[in-house]
This record gives structure tokens, C-alpha cells and sequence, in this order.
């Protein structure tokens, strides 16, 4: 930057100045030295100055200033040996102090130019003013006061002047304001200086110099103590500056800290907040997923009507209610859907599930507010109506429930049809447990089931007697297959051309010991229901196949008798049926043909597709496939074809009635037609009288069974009529053509 280096030449060129004046101004004061009366004292002046110089000066507290002994030294130089020999100690002190404040010789010079400048412009007006000597040792006390003040203000103002117009262009600014603010209160400096020397130089009159010298050391003792002394208070107050720095930390640290607990506080506060802000969430969500959990754990989750648990539940507070309240009445309807298992398996169970769900919403429309429809499972539903008027309130419902259901439901790609069978059970305060509610109410539906489903049934205790009943007979059943109480029975069979006895019908009986003899329409169904029918179902075949191969093995004439056996739906259903068949037939060593299994169309319908498959197996293993009560069940003459049938038994119903009107006897024929049309062969079934047989003969039936031919036989009676067929039995008695035919 010009300007600043147009300012630095400028200050050099004054210092320079100051250095040259000096120089020249010293090398002329050397050289006026008044060699003749330089004594020791002076070298001594001039070595004390050199080494002690500045390094003792003592700083005026509160005011600016320092009094140094140079200064006195320099004075008492210039009253002893005149200005010339002051202007070389100046310098040499100039030099010295400058050494030790500076490493640049610019500075350190212009320090010894100064010094030596201003001290020779002093002596130059002292002269100019007292004459050329100046030693006041001669003068009067007046004229020596006057002297010291005029060496001391021009000393001062040169020097000071001469060093503040240095500062003044150095820190750029006005001189007199550089001036006055350094050096203003420096003339105490000067006149301390002045009139120490002053009175040193006055006391050399009556004491000797170095008298005067003497109490130097003490001097400098004292001195070093005061400036320990300083330097003690200066450590003090930075001592005292320090711990108050110290103590102005620590506050400025405590506030720090305050505040960043404040802070931080302020940050946990939040961090709380927000914690208990997700601690609330989280509550809430684990009180949803305690409300889900609930709901999911009493309610069904297809319909999301209650369960069984929660139905239960209710019924436990209504069974209160009647016991609290004498004309509290409440009421359970048990809902079955009628053949569900057919929608199931034809539509599957998507629709079926579908069809569910629609029950269930019809349900609801059904029933009151206060009433509560729950789903127990499967096709089972349940109703509490509570706080009835009266029972008939039930019937109605029940009926209601049966009209609503009957309508034809919409799913998505079908159409469908289904009726309910209810149970009605009536709640009253003799029920202890609620489960014997619903227990009743499920009783009265399978009685409803039982004789001929889409109706609802109260329940009476008459139900539950029988519903005990048959829970006996269920513990007596396991026992009776366990002690082999079951027997079979055979009844003939006969083939109607020629009265010959073509084989039996294997027909199981149970010898209870308190009961006696109890037919299968008293234990088929709730073996069917218990699964009992499986252990049972092929007792009775492995039985029967071992009773006809003894049969068999015993006269040649009867070795092509067959064995017809019973199968149920749960048989069928089986799946290692025809492995377990084809054992019985190996062990008892009867050929397949010999054995004939009756299955009937209902069972065969509840599921054609596995139907279809097990019957074709059984078929390809050699056994006489036969289709039992054909005529009572769900007839679709359409099926007929799609199974390996190779008889078909004409049930009971329509040979009895076969001669009371020519509608059934044409149905009958009907029948007999469509077997032959088929490829089947024909059995008619009950064969009561002789009527029965003739008609059966003329419309060309194959086979006849009934009490006509012989009733159910156990094994020894079943062995005579074997034996005494010819002779005895009513076929031969009453087929006259068969029996010539035989003859
Ligand atoms: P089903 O297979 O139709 O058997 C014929 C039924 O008609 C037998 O009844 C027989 O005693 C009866 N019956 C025969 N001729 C006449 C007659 O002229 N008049 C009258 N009123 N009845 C006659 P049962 O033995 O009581 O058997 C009833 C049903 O029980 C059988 O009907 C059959 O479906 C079932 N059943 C019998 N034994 C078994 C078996 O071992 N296993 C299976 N699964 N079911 C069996
Ligand atoms: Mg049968
Ligand atoms: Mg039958």
C-alpha cells in the first residue's frame, strides 16, 4: 500500500534523522570532552549508568510515569562534567536501555540519538541561559533551583517531543495528542531525575561523593524490596486478577452448566414426553390387541358372531336371571343346517363358507336387539332369545328362522339351497349348568334331523330320557364290540326263476345282556355317529365271509352261495376299505364274486366323486357291487349309470304297497326296467306274501328276500335252512315252479 510505505519512509527518515543528529551530536561531545577533569567518579557515573541504567526505574502508581536512575545519573553527568560528557552517558544509556527493549538497530539507536539529541539541545539553552558552567555546587540555592527546573522542562520536552513525534506518525496520530497522552505526566520523571542529581551534587559540598554513593547498595536493597513489593502486589492483584477470573469462570461455568441441565432437563423433559407419549401409544395398541385378542377369543372369526364361549356366557347371566327373578324366561334355539356336507362337497368350501355367512346375517335379522345368534362350529348355530313374553315366542322365531333359511341364497357363482332342523330348549331355573341348556336344545335338533329335518322340536324330557338312553347304549356298544356281544344273522336270499337259495343277507345283531336281542335300527346310526361302525362294520364282514366259506367248503351244491354285507357311509368313506376288504377275503379265502356289499343311494350321494372311486376299486378287486332301499333316498336315476353297480335292491316301502295301488306297482316296474336297462339285476326286498312273489315273478324281478323265504337267521338256523331248503323252507313251499323247476 503507498500510503503505508510512504508513512514508513517518513518515519525512518525522522528516525534516521534523529540517529544522524545524535551521532554527530555525540561524536561533537566526544570530542569536546573535558578530558582534564574526567576523574573516576565519571567512569564510575558511566558504568553504573551503562549496567543499571533503565533496569532501575520506579513506576509511579496512578501516573504514568517511571523514575530511573539513569536519568539522575545523566542530570548529575551534566552538573558535574557539563552537557558534552552527559551527551556520551545519554547515549551509552540510550544504547543500553535500547538493547534490552529492542532487537531492531533502528530502534535501539534512535533510542541513543534521542538521549543524546535532547540532552545536548539542554545543555545548549542551559549555557545559552547560565553561562557555560553549570555546576551548581558554586551557585546559590535560588539560582541552582532555577537551573535544575530549566535543565528538567527542556530535558523533558525535547525528549519526550522528540520520541512522541516518532509514535505520532507510527500509530498515525496527531502528535500533540501522541504527546500528550504518553508523556504529559512524564516531566516528574525529568524533575525528580534533575533534583535528585541536583541535591546529590549540592550535598558533595559537605559530604564526599561516594559518601553520597554509599548508601547505594542500600538504596538498591531498598529498591529491589520495593519492586519485590510491586511485583508481590502485582501477583497479588493477578493473583487476586486470576481468582477473580478464576472465580468468573467457574460462575460463567456453573451458569454454563445451569444452563445445559436446564437444557438438558428441558431435553428429557421432552424425551419423557415423547416416551410416555409412546408408552401411551403402546398402551393403546396393546389395549387394541388386548380388544382383538378378545374379540378374536369369543367370537367366530368367519361370521364374527359370538362363539360357543361367549354364547355360554350369556346363558350363564340369563340361567341367573330365572333363578333371581321367578317370571324371567329365556329360550335356546339349536340350529342345524340340513345336508350342508352336500353343498360343501359339491360347490366347495368356499361357497360353503360363503353360505355360512349369509345364514348368519339372515339369522340376525331374525331376532331381537337383546337376543344373542352365535356360530358353534361347522353348520351349527345357536340363538339365546332373552327375557321371552312367553314360549310360544320361541315358536315363533323357530319358525320364522325356518322360512328365512329356506329362501334361496345368492353366492357368487351359484345358487343355493339348504334347510335348517332346530332344537328348541326352554330355559327355566331348574337348569343347573348352562351347558345342559344348550345340551337339551342340540338333543331336540337330532330329533328334529331324525324325523325328516327342515322342522324344529322342543325339547321334552321324554328327548332326554332317550338322549341318556342312547349315551348308555354308546358305553354299552364299545363294551359290546370289546366282549364280541354282536353276532350276524343271515336271511336268504332267493333267486326267483327257480327258488333256489342264492345267499344271504349278513344282518348284525347285538345280544345285550339286559336288553336281549336289539336290532341295528337301534345302534346303527349312533354307531355311524360314534364311529363305532368301523370296528363293527368289519367284525361283521370278517364274520359273515368266514360263516359262507364254511358253507361253501361243505357241499359242493353250495359252493356259489353269496354273502351280501352292509357297508355304512363312514366305511366308505374309508380310506384303506378295500385293503382291509381284500384281507378279510384272504383270510377267509372267499373268492370276491362271493361277496356282495350293499351300500345305499344316500350313502352314495353325501359323496358321489369318492363314492365313485372307492366303488370302482372295490369293483376292480371282483366284489358284487349292490345299491340298498333303492327308491327312499335322494334318487337321481341319472347317477345310476355313473357307478359300477350290478344289483339294485328295490326297498320294502314299495313292495308292500306294490298291490294296494298299480301307481306303486308300476313303479316297481319302472325299476326293474331301468335295472335291466343298465345291466343291473334286481332284488326285491320284504317279501311278505305269495302275491308279493307272483307279481315280482311276472314282472320278471331276479331275486326276492323276506320274511316270506325266512327271517333274519342266526348261523345254526341259517345252517338248517341250508340243509332243509328242499324240504322245509317256505321258498320251496311257496315257489311250486322253483321247486319243480329244481326237482
Ligand atoms: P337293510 O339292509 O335294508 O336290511 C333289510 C332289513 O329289512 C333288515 O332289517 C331285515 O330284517 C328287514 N326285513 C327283511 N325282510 C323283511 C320283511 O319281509 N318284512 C319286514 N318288515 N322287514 C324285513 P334289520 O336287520 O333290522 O336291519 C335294518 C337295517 O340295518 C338294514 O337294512 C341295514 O341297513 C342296517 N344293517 C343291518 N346290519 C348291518 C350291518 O352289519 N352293517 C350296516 N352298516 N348296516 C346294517
Ligand atoms: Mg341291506
Ligand atoms: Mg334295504
Amino acid at each position: 500500500m503507498p500510503e503505508t510505505s510512504a508513512r514508513q519512509t517518513l518515519i525512518n527518515r525522522y528516525m534516521w534523522s534523529v540517529v544522524a543528529l545524535g551521532g554527530t551530536l555525540f561524536l561533537y561531545s566526544v570530542h569536546k570532552l573535558p578530558y582534564n577533569q574526567l576523574d573516576f567518579r565519571f567512569l564510575l557515573l558511566f558504568l553504573l549508568t551503562v549496567a543499571i541504567s533503565s533496569r532501575i526505574a520506579i513506576k509511579v502508581p496512578r501516573v504514568n510515569t517511571t523514575i530511573t536512575v539513569a536519568d539522575t545519573f545523566v542530570f548529575l553527568t551534566f552538573l558535574l562534567y557539563g552537557p558534552e560528557a552527559a551527551v556520551v552517558v545519554a547515549a551509552a544509556d540510550g544504547l543500553s536501555s535500547g538493547l534490552r527493549i529492542s532487537r531492531r538497530w533502528m530502534t535501539i539507536l534512535f533510542n541513543a540519538g534521542a538521549n543524546a539529541s535532547a540532552i545536548f539541545t539542554t545543555g545548549a539553552i542551559a549555557r545559552l541561559l547560565f553561562g557555560i558552567d553549570l555546576n551548581i555546587a558554586s551557585q546559590s540555592y535560588s539560582l541552582s533551583l532555577v537551573i535544575l527546573c530549566v535543565v528538567a522542562v527542556a530535558q523533558y520536552l525535547f525528549h519526550t517531543w522528540l520520541v512522541a513525534i516518532c509514535l505520532g506518525l507510527k500509530t498515525q496520530r496527531p502528535l500533540w495528542q501522541a504527546w500528550s497522552s504518553h508523556y504529559l505526566w512524564s516531566s516528574l520523571t525529568y524533575f525528580i531525575g534533575a533534583f535528585l542529581a541536583g541535591g546529590i551534587v549540592k550535598l558533595e559540598n559537605t559530604i564526599s561523593f561516594y559518601a553520597v554513593l554509599a548508601p547505594l547498595p542500600i538504596i538498591s536493597i531498598i529498591y529491589f524490596t520495593y519492586e519485590k513489593y510491586l511485583e508481590d502486589i502485582r501477583a497479588t492483584a493477578a493473583q487476586a486478577e486470576r481468582a477473580e477470573r478464576e472465580r468468573a469462570e467457574a460462575e460463567h461455568a456453573r451458569a454454563e452448566a445451569e444452563r445445559l441441565r436446564a437444557e438438558q432437563a428441558e431435553q428429557h423433559l421432552e424425551e419423557l414426553n415423547r416416551y410416555v407419549e409412546k408408552l401411551e401409544g403402546a398402551g393403546k395398541e396393546l389395549q387394541e390387541s388386548r380388544e382383538h385378542f378378545r374379540h378374536a377369543a369369543f367370537h367366530d372369526a368367519l361370521t364374527g358372531l359370538p362363539n360357543r364361549s361367549l354364547f355360554t356366557e350369556h346363558l350363564r347371566l340369563a340361567l341367573g336371571r330365572t333363578h333371581q327373578n321367578d317370571g324371567y324366561r329365556f329360550c335356546v334355539l339349536f340350529l342345524d343346517l340340513d345336508r350342508f356336507k352336500n353343498i360343501n362337497d359339491s360347490l366347495g368350501h368356499p361357497c360353503g363358507d360363503e353360505l355360512l355367512i349369509l345364514v348368519a346375517r339372515r339369522l340376525e335379522t331374525c331376532v331381537r336387539q337383546t337376543d344373542v345368534v352365535a356360530r358353534f362350529g361347522g353348520d351349527e348355530f345357536a340363538i339365546l332369545l332373552d327375557a321371552m313374553q312367553d314360549p310360544s315366542d320361541a315358536i315363533q322365531v323357530a319358525e320364522k328362522v325356518l322360512q328365512t333359511i329356506a329362501a334361496p341364497f345368492k353366492l357368487t357363482n351359484h345358487e343355493a339351497i339348504t334347510t335348517a332342523s332346530i332344537g328348541v330348549a326352554l330355559g327355566s331355573p331348574n337348569y343347573k349348568e348352562a351347558e345342559d341348556i344348550v345340551r337339551d336344545a342340540d338333543t331336540a335338533m337330532y330329533r328334529a334331523k331324525d324325523i325328516g329335518k327342515a322342522r324344529y322340536e322342543l325339547f321334552d324330557t321324554a328327548m332326554h330320557t332317550r338322549a341318556v338312553t342312547l349315551l348308555r347304549l354308546e358305553t354299552d356298544l364299545r363294551r359290546a364290540i370289546e366282549n364280541e356281544e354282536l353276532c350276524v344273522y343271515y336271511q336268504p336270499i332267493v333267486r326267483l326263476a327257480n327258488g333256489e337259495l342264492h345267499g344271504f343277507e349278513a344282518l348284525v345283531r347285538w345280544h345285550h345282556p339286559e336288553r336281549g336281542l336289539v336290532s341295528p335300527g337301534d345302534f346303527i346310526s349312533l354307531a355311524e355317529e360314534t364311529g363305532l361302525i368301523l370296528p363293527l362294520g368289519l367284525n361283521v364282514l370278517r364274520q359273515a365271509c368266514r360263516q359262507l366259506r364254511k358253507w361253501q367248503q361243505r357241499s359242493l351244491s353250495d359252493r356259489d352261495l353269496i354273502i351280501s354285507v352292509n357297508l355304512s357311509g363312514k366305511q366308505l368313506a374309508q380310506p384303506d376299505l378295500v385293503e382291509r376288504i381284500e384281507e378279510v377275503l384272504q383270510e377267509s379265502q372267499l373268492k370276491p364274486w362271493h361277496l356282495k356289499l350293499e351300500v345305499t343311494e344316500t350313502v352314495v350321494m353325501e359323496n358321489p366323486e369318492v363314492a365313485a372311486v372307492t366303488l370302482a376299486k372295490l369293483r376292480a378287486l371282483g366284489v358284487l357291487l349292490s345299491i340298498d332301499d333303492f327308491g327312499t333316498g335322494y334318487s337321481s336315476l341319472s347317477y345310476l349309470n355313473r357307478f359300477p353297480l350290478d344289483i339294485l335292491k328295490i326297498d320294502r316301502s314299495f313292495i308292500s304297497t306294490m298291490n294296494q295301488t298299480d301307481e306303486n306297482l308300476q313303479i316297481v316296474k319302472t325299476i326293474v326296467t331301468l335295472a335291466g336297462n343298465l345291466g343291473m339285476q334286481v332284488i326285491a326286498e320284504g317279501v311278505e306274501t305269495e302275491e308279493q312273489l307272483n307279481q315280482l315273478r311276472l314282472l320278471k324281478c331276479q331275486y326276492a328276500q323276506g320274511y316270506l323265504f325266512s327271517e333274519p337267521l342266526d348261523a345254526v338256523q341259517a345252517d338248517l335252512f341250508i340243509l332243509n331248503r328242499l324240504n322245509s323252507s317256505p321258498a320251496a313251499v311257496l315257489i311250486p315252479d322253483a321247486v319243480s323247476f329244481m326237482m
